[in-house]
């Protein structure tokens, strides 16, 4: 069995990027856990932030209960997600938290100032959650977890190394995004976007890609001591 745990940096990012997958690993026994390191309470034209962030940790746990992922919110301010002392520990005590054996986060490349912080933030702390004289609330890991980036969003700049095959999961994956109903309006208000839509269209192109109705992909951080001999994705 596997620990997977996904680290992103919105409510909704773990949706639309990488559900399928942690829905596979739940589905074979293995334990998934979710970080999301903002409240997400930039995301909408009409609810106020403080209501907003409420509204989002709620879809985000909902999101997260569908695929079989336990869920911890660091609640950092939409939009201001900042590599530092501060975050840096709260991320080694979130990856200690979990004790995972796969990490998965944003790629280096992606389209979101938070999104590039955020995978940063988990490069950085993914190496430093097994040093023991750092301390946090939970102990240091007593091994370095391998490290995967998720597509990103739209597909755009990102060329996966690895696969997988979703067209079981697609529709738990539909659910869980789904989940987040004020993101429903405001990606239609502010940019014009479908979600489900644009979450079949980016599934579709992967699954053309490696010959199956729908996947997702993923590249590994082929950078020492990260590496595995074996595939780490289901
Ligand atoms: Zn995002």
């Amino acid at each position: 069995m596997k620990t997977a745990f996904a680290i992103a940096a919105h409510p909704d990012d773990i949706e639309f990027l990488c559900a399928g997958t942690l829905a596979k690993y739940a589905q074979r026994g293995d334990e998934v856990f979710n970080v999301v390191c903002t409240n997400g309470d930039m995301g909408h034209v009409e609810i106020p932030p403080a209501e907003l962030a409420e509204i989002r940790t709620q879809e985000a746990t909902a999101a997260a209960e569908t695929v079989g992922a336990q869920i911890k919110l660091l609640g950092e301010p939409d939009e201001w997600l900042f590599h530092d002392k501060r975050t840096r520990l709260l991320m080694i005590d979130a990856i200690r938290w979990a004790n995972p054996d796969v990490i998965i986060t944003h790629s280096p490349a992606d389209y979101h100032a938070d999104h590039r912080v955020c995978s940063e933030m988990v490069f950085a702390a993914s190496f430093l959650s097994t040093v023991p004289h750092i301390e946090s609330e939970h102990p240091a890991q007593d091994h370095v977890a391998a490290l995967v980036y998720m597509d990103t969003v739209a597909a755009a700049n990102f060329i996966p190394e690895v696969y997988v095959d979703i067209t079981d999961t697609y529709e738990l994956k539909k659910q869980a995004l789904l989940c987040h109903q004020s993101q429903v309006k405001w990606l239609q208000d502010h940019d014009n976007i479908d979600v489900v839509d644009f979450i079949e269209a980016v599934a579709r192109t992967r699954g053309l890609q490696c010959g199956v109705k729908y996947a997702e992909g993923f590249q590994v951080a082929k950078i020492w001591p990260r590496l595995r001999p074996e595939r780490l994705l289901p």
